[in-house]
């Protein structure tokens, strides 16, 4: 089955149609949903945003969903909310299978919809490096959905705690976190602080001094990309709320129950969080020559596929070469935005003038930050070079991650949660679903 991407909404009849560009959108995340805002009500052009959710998700707060810390909908934003009293913007449910660039069509499991011009903004996924038992049994955190598995998995192992043999006990209480990037340090300095403060409280009957949490990282540092300065603080810190900070180790392999370490260690755990390694989805159909590291997709400066001249790839899947990056951009959530903000304004003037010149993306680094627990972030701005971390950093990276998170009733929830949960030491969010904790068992 054809559709055009609008069919049946189109905003006018046919026959008294001007052109009117239709873009297809894949992917509602930072990039593509930014584009598609860029873009909404404009003149010229008809936009389908097709998602396999139908939420905007803000995957920074995605470990303090995993740790009970934030409800899932507080950094879930329905995308038709995003664009009610749209004229030329519509949604679509759906997964995308692969694309035709031949034919200019998105095939999809709802069917199949033509487009002029096409954007990929797909993000990337989680990367196990081909290693199969990992994939299995290890937690990754790139969805909400994982993200909920995941606090599932947590709170449902300290429940069997309070039935266990000593060994089981401490395979439960030991937590096993690898890559100590922003996401596994931040969610391991959580993990310690629910040990400190949290835990104790509901669970009296276990004596959590035993608790272990390990975080395992490959390089020399915690926060690699970061500054020396961040690099030294972000360790200390870690190391003060009690978190095992492991370097230069690298995980082999993991059963289930063990993790193996490429120097012949195990360490005995229920549960592995892969936080080490993502790569972009891209979908089938581009030419594979086209895919560099990290499965990204070769783009000009305008974020056009190379070699194609009405497909466009931003955000995380995109990999363009600059001066200053010759090796891509990083995967962040500002260049996302700001390469989807970059690309409506170029669609815009070519749609207004044909011969309108076309911008380059440049990315401007406005800083990078991390936070490790209550009073403990650090914080790095690039012009002029900054380093600060502690209780001033933590409120700077409250307050932008409060900016970036879309709606005001989310922004106002996730604030109210933050205070009770600074006053109290506790946030009440640790609640088990037992259907879905065990479908997931199931692997349903
Ligand atoms: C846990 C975590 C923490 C992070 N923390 C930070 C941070 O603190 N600061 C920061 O700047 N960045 C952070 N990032 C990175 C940041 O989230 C990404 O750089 C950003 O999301 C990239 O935006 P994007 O639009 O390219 O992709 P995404 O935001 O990932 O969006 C991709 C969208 O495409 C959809 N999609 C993918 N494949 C298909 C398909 N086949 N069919 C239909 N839909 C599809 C997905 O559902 C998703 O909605 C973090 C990422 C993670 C995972």
């Amino acid at each position: 089955m054809l559709v055009s991407p609008l069919s049946g909404l189109l905003l006018r009849p046919e026959k008294n149609r001007k052109y009117c560009m239709r873009m297809v959108i894949i992917g509602g995340g930072f990039a593509g949903l930014q584009l598609a805002r860029r873009l909404n009500n404009k003149e010229g052009v008809e936009v389908l945003l097709i998602d396999r959710f139908n939420y905007h998700q803000f995957q920074p707060l995605f470990y303090q969903v995993a740790t009970g810390g934030l409800d899932a909908s507080n950094i879930s934003f329905p995308l038709r909310k995003v664009f009610h009293n749209s004229k030329n913007v519509r949604i679509r449910l759906a997964e995308v299978k692969n694309i035709s660039p031949n034919t200019n069509t998105v095939h999809t499991d709802i069917g199949d919809f033509e487009y002029d011009t096409l954007v990929v903004a797909t993000g990337a996924g989680t990367n196990f490096f081909g290693n199969s038992n990992l994939e299995k049994h290890a937690y990754p955190m790139k969805s909400t959905t994982e993200a909920l598995q995941l606090r599932h998995h947590l709170i449902h192992n300290f429940e069997d705690a309070l039935n266990a043999t000593p060994d089981e006990l401490q395979q439960i209480l030991n937590i096993v976190v690898v890559g100590a990037g922003p996401t596994g340090v931040e969610v391991s300095g959580t993990l310690a602080e629910m040990k400190n403060d949290i835990l104790p409280k509901d669970y009296p009957e276990i004596d959590f001094s035993k608790m272990q949490i390990f975080l395992l990282e490959g390089s020399n540092h915690t926060l690699l990309n970061m500054s020396d300065k961040s690099k030294e603080q972000s360790q200390r810190y870690l190391e003060q709320l009690g978190v095992n900070v492991q370097l230069n180790t690298i995980v082999k392999d993991y059963d289930g129950s063990h993790v193996t370490l490429t120097n012949g260690e195990r360490i005995s755990t229920r549960t592995v969080i892969w936080a080490a390694g993502i790569k972009g989805n891209v979908p089938m159909g581009i030419d594979p020559d086209l895919v560099v590291r990290g499965n990204r997709i070769k783009v000009d400066r305008q974020n056009k596929v190379l070699g194609y001249y009405n497909v466009y790839a931003i955000g995380d899947i995109a990999s363009m070469e600059t001066p200053k990056y010759p090796n891509g951009h990083p995967q962040l959530a500002n260049v996302a935005i700001n390469q989807g903000k970059t690309l409506a304004t170029n669609i815009l003037n070519r749609v207004k003038n044909p011969n309108a010149p076309l911008i380059d993306f440049e990315y401007k680094d406005k800083g990078n930050m991390a936070t490790v627990g209550r009073n403990k972030a650090v914080v790095d701005l690039p012009k002029p070079k900054i380093h600060f971390g502690g209780f001033f950093a933590w409120l700077v990276w409250m307050g932008l991650h409060l900016v970036l998170i879309l709606g005001v009733k989310n922004r106002m929830q996730i604030f109210l949660n933050w205070i009770y949960k600074y006053f109290t030491f506790d946030q009440s969010l640790r609640l088990l679903f037992q259907d879905f904790y065990k479908n997931r068992k199931a692997g349903n």
